[in-house]
């Protein structure tokens, strides 16, 4: 039954309880209409009241609901009779706590997911909103700029202490338009990052309004401080290229035009051309020095190796550079050589190591200097070489820049000993393309002592080519 017809049911009812008490009270027992009335009263109130509580005990469990519902904690429906308007109320309460139910836990797990993907990004992410106070923060940006735990409504100023970021994000929120730049945070120790702030799309009333802006931003932080380094090392080598290859060039020019000119018939012809074959030489050795560092340096730089004894491979090497040390009076001895040991590496390549680093004792040396050859084996684990010389030596605060490419101590007396600032760190290279590190130690005026190390390890089996295990 319709809830109204109860109320009128009830309220009839009770009209004509009061009645019938009042009529007995008049004309059964004779007592003043007045009087008779009250006595009505006093059995129709408590039983009105009785009806009253009756009446407002599913809407007292209705507000309980909906205080339920509020705070998300709804978990059935009132025991209301479904047929009236309460009844339907309450089914349209529990109604709405499900869907509300559904709706929350799909809330929820969005934002699970997106802290799941903010977490593992990279990248740094700051999401303001429109008033330009810091939502969120994720790991990545807390750990790159080690930034505090209580961030959470501050400004990006407060927080990052940078002037060009917090206008550009207040653009964004005013304009709605995205701005990309880069940017040097002192508080990150000097890495530099491409920033990219994208606004929050308005809210549809301000769309209505016809209005730009945004509901707030993300600043997404993507460290390119190593890539601005590897481009600073690609300008460097390409003008560090172009310097060497201008010198010999302008050399061999210069000389050829003054042949053209007319010196071809006179004395110093042969001199002339002469110089012009030296540094024709000079420009052969850079582009094969060039061309081999790019090869050692590329990740298609595999290896040959072979067992090699030791003893042999060290008479070979000295073999190769007998005669440029002859020509200086200097004696290379070998020292420490465990004769029976062998080594697991690319001939071609220790081979170039050993000259190169021979070469350099030999040139750095005075007339009559020793140069020293010994290999230790280290544990059987590995089997470390050094080459020694008592030569010029090399400054302690320019040492590790030596294997740099190009980098020389003395650029005058390199060139006028044919070098071309390459030698070690293509040998730095075959080195570690082996598994092996390599290191200097010396004393200027004294001499310097080359180190390098090889594994004693087997190389991927199976393989011809390849890379150490
Ligand atoms: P370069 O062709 O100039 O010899 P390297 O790469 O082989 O180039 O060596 C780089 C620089 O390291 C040299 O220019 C020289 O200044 C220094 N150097 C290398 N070996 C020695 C050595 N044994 N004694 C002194 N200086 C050396």
């Amino acid at each position: 039954m319709k809830l109204r017809w109860k109320m009128i049911v009830l309220f009839v009812s009770l009209l004509v309880l009061l009645l019938m008490v009042q009529g007995y009270f008049v004309h059964f027992l004779r007592k003043p209409l007045f009087l008779s009335s009250l006595f009505g009263l006093m059995i129709v109130i408590p039983l009105a009241y009785l009806v009253a509580i009756f009446f407002t005990r599913p809407i007292r469990k209705m507000t309980e609901m909906a205080k339920q519902l509020a705070k998300g904690g709804l978990k059935r429906e009132v025991d209301v009779d479904p047929e009236d308007e309460l009844g339907r109320l309450s089914k349209a309460i529990g109604e709405i706590g499900a869907e509300l139910r559904n709706r929350i836990e799909e809330i929820s797990k969005e934002k699970d997911y997106l802290q799941t993907v903010l977490r593992g990004m990279m990248e740094g992410v700051l999401v303001v909103d429109g008033r330009g106070h810091i939502l969120t923060v994720n790991d990545a940006l807390r750990n790159l700029l080690s930034l505090s735990s209580t961030l959470i409504d501050k400004t990006p100023l407060e927080v990052i202490r940078n002037s060009e970021l917090e206008g550009a994000i207040r653009r964004v929120i005013e304009t709605g338009k995205n701005v990309t730049f880069e940017l040097n945070l002192p508080s990150s120790g000097g890495k530099t990052f491409e920033v990219n702030v994208v606004g929050l799309s308005p809210s549809p009333e301000v769309t209505a309004l016809q209005r730009e802006g945004a509901r707030g931003a993300i600043t997404v932080f993507h460290d390119i401080t190593r890539l601005k380094e590897l481009e600073k090392i690609r300008q460097d080598f390409v003008a560090n290229v172009s310097h060497e290859l201008r010198t010999p060039l302008t050399t061999i020019k210069g000389y050829a035009e003054t042949l053209l000119g007319g010196a071809l018939k006179e004395e110093v012809a042969p001199q002339f051309i002469e110089i012009i074959n030296r540094h024709a030489d000079r420009l052969a050795k850079i582009v094969e020095d060039l061309l081999m560092l790019s090869k050692v340096e590329s990740k298609e730089f595999y290896l040959k190796p072979e067992r090699l004894p030791l003893a042999e491979l060290i008479n070979d090497v000295v073999g190769f550079v007998k005669e440029a040390a002859e020509k200086k009076k200097i004696s290379i001895l070998q020292s420490d050589v465990p004769i029976s040991l062998s080594v697991e590496a690319d001939r071609a390549y220790l081979e170039q190591v050993f000259t190169n680093l021979l070469d350099n004792a030999i040139k750095y040396t005075s007339e009559g200097g020793k140069v020293t050859l010994s290999a230790i084996d280290k544990d059987q684990k590995e089997i470390q070489f050094s080459i020694k010389d008592n030569g010029i030596g090399i400054p302690k605060e320019e040492l590790h820049r030596i294997f740099e490419r190009f980098y020389r101590v003395d650029k005058g007396r390199s060139k006028e000993l044919g070098g071309t600032g390459l030698g070690l760190s293509i040998v730095k290279h075959i080195i570690q393309a082996h598994g092996g590190k390599i290191w200097a130690e010396s004393e200027l005026g004294k001499g310097s002592t080359f180190y390098f190390t090889l594994p004693q390890r087997r190389w991927n089996i199976g393989t011809i080519e390849g890379r150490p295990e």
